[in-house]
């Protein structure tokens, strides 16, 4: 199923897509995804991040080919970092360059929506506790992580956690095709199955750390082949199954 969020006379709602068209959700995604009444086509609609997450959790070189070209090792455990909540945008909205940075890159990832609260959960059982996985854009303001001894501001500005179209449910996130374009040029091209440490281990490690709740997002880390945004560039992050999150820059 694909869970989509939107706004709906001046809030913010949840519902299912189905061919070209949204449907209203009986109740809240994370109890039941109960189909309701036909709404609008989803051509209609503006799209909103497709969460509210209490937290957003990244994971820093979680590919070694991206490891390598940032000339770091691959961490012997998870590297975990925040970014905040007021980073969101959804499809379509627009990255905003930050007077404070000369070097801004796109990272593409798999982000896993939390469905329900996840704390100490073991690598087996760590999947059920999944919605469902959508497409993320980690922005970061490169020079200022290079500057920093930790990265909340260079990966925290407002506009930069580009999120959506959509949660798909029932994927497997194993291996599915993760790729980047800037103005229709691809820049990174990868497979989930190249991560260092899975979607499963990495719930498993976070929630021995943090309560996770339903909608946190977990940004699963990057593949090779980030690379510099310029005001005016479209950016399309494209994960297999899922869909094609586009936001241009200003
Ligand atoms: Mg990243």
């Amino acid at each position: 199923m694909k869970i989509v969020r939107f706004a709906w006379k001046g809030r913010a709602s949840y519902g299912l897509i189905e061919g070209d068209d949204v449907y209203g959700l009986d109740g809240d995604p994370f109890a039941a995804l109960k189909r309701g009444e036909r709404l609008a086509p989803l051509s209609e609609l503006r799209l909103l991040a497709p969460c509210a997450p209490t937290k957003i959790v990244g994971v820093g070189r979680n590919y070694a080919e991206h490891a390598a070209e940032m000339g770091g090792d691959l961490p012997s455990e998870p590297l975990i970092f925040f970014k905040p909540p007021s980073a969101l945008i959804g499809p379509g909205e627009v990255i905003e360059y930050p007077a404070l940075s000369k070097h801004v890159d796109y990272e593409a990832e798999l982000a896993a929506v939390i469905g329900r609260r996840a704390r100490n959960v073991s690598v087996k059982e760590a999947v059920d506790y999944v919605l469902g996985y959508t497409c993320a854009n980690d922005v970061t303001a490169r020079d200022l992580q290079r500057q920093d001894s930790q990265w909340t501001r260079a990966k925290g500005f407002d506009t930069f956690c580009p999120l959506g179209p959509w949660i798909v449910t029932g994927l497997n996130p194993n291996d599915l095709a993760v790729e980047s374009r800037v103005n229709g040029q691809v820049r990174q091209r990868s497979r989930t199955s190249q991560m260092h440490f899975s979607v499963a281990e990495l719930i498993a490690f976070i929630t021995r750390v943090m309560t996770l709740e339903p909608g946190d997002v977990i940004v699963t880390g990057t593949p090779a082949g980030v690379g510099p945004l310029q005001p005016g560039d479209r950016v399309e992050i494209e994960v297999q199954g899922i869909g094609v999150l586009e936001n241009s820059v200003r």
